[in-house]
């Protein structure tokens, strides 16, 4: 008894700090031997005879309770990490393989997966679809790796900005896409803008690059009868190079409608692109 109330003191203590599921199997078998402990201890105390004599115990039901018990919590600690490291094995992999390694953020793959996951409680929202502007000459200008840092720069400003709003992923080469749920397409496109202007604004002066990269937007609705995403990601592709079209370092909103400001403006366009020629 004064084992098994040790036992669920220490449970008690590292129950809030168990942290993946080897600890939580662990836990939950500590569980199981101090309940077995105490509901044993208990019966045999208060609904059976008790002997004082040591040779009565070697044919008790006691000693027979306890062997038993002793076994199957025995097979149980084992079996319960190796449960325990297998699903969180498992978990590393699928977390490898929904997540881009350059940037953290979720894959293509990633993505499709929250938006599922997501959808099951907000069913609408809006996309965000945005891709760096001559990418192809910052590589060929500053090189590959300074390329790099340029795609991890724009993930850095897309996890600010957008944060808590949704989620976001690297769809692919300097293609990123973000999922808003519950966001109409004005609350979308001031979140793209406010990136836009983010990413502006990013010196890369630790890189001796004195020059301001651009990206451009494009944004679309998700509806709650969207039943086939791609069709969403085709509206916000389509809106995106209507704003590369136009000129880069814009965000175009599906069908255009609101690509003007409240006032009947257009957008402001936060600087341009400069490149030697
Ligand atoms: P635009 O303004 O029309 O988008 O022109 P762009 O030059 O940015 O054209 P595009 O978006 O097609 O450029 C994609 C380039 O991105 C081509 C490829 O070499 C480069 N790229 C793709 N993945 C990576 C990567 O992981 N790192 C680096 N440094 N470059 C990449
Ligand atoms: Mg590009
Ligand atoms: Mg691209």
């Amino acid at each position: 008894m004064a084992f098994a109330f040790l036992l669920a003191w220490a449970i008690i203590k590292v129950r809030r700090q168990t942290n993946g599921a080897i600890d939580k199997g662990l836990v939950m078998t500590s569980c199981i031997v101090v309940l077995d402990s105490v509901s044993r201890a208990t019966y045999f105390t208060f609904f059976t005879g008790l002997s004082n004599d040591f040779a009565d115990f070697a044919d008790s039901a006691y000693n027979l309770a306890v062997h038993l018990t002793t076994i199957t919590v025995c097979m149980f600690f084992p079996v319960s990490a190796l449960a325990a490291i297998g699903h969180t094995a498992l978990e590393r992999y699928r977390r490898a393989a929904e997540t881009d390694e350059l940037t953290g953020l979720l894959n293509r793959r990633g993505l499709r997966q929250a938006i599922e996951q997501q959808r099951g409680s907000t069913r609408h929202g809006a996309l965000i679809v945005c891709d760096i502007d001559h990418f192809k000459r910052i590589n060929d200008g500053y090189g590959h790796s300074f390329g790099d840092e340029v795609i991890r720069g724009l993930a850095e400003d897309m996890r600010q900005v957008v944060g808590p709003h949704g989620c976001t992923a690297r769809y692919g080469g300097e293609e990123f896409v973000a999922f808003l749920p519950g966001l109409d397409l004005v609350e979308a496109r001031d979140l793209a803008q406010a990136l836009r202007g983010a990413f502006f604004e990013r010196a890369w002066v630790a890189f001796d690059v004195t020059e301001h990269f651009t990206v451009s937007c494009g944004v679309a609705a998700v509806g709650a009868d969207d039943t086939r995403l791609e069709a969403a990601f085709e509206r916000g592709d389509r809106a995106l190079y209507a704003a590369k079209a136009a000129g880069r370092n814009r965000v175009f909103v599906e069908g255009g409608e609101i690509n003007r400001d409240v006032g009947g403006h257009l957008q402001p366009v936060l600087g341009s692109v400069r490149f030697a020629e």
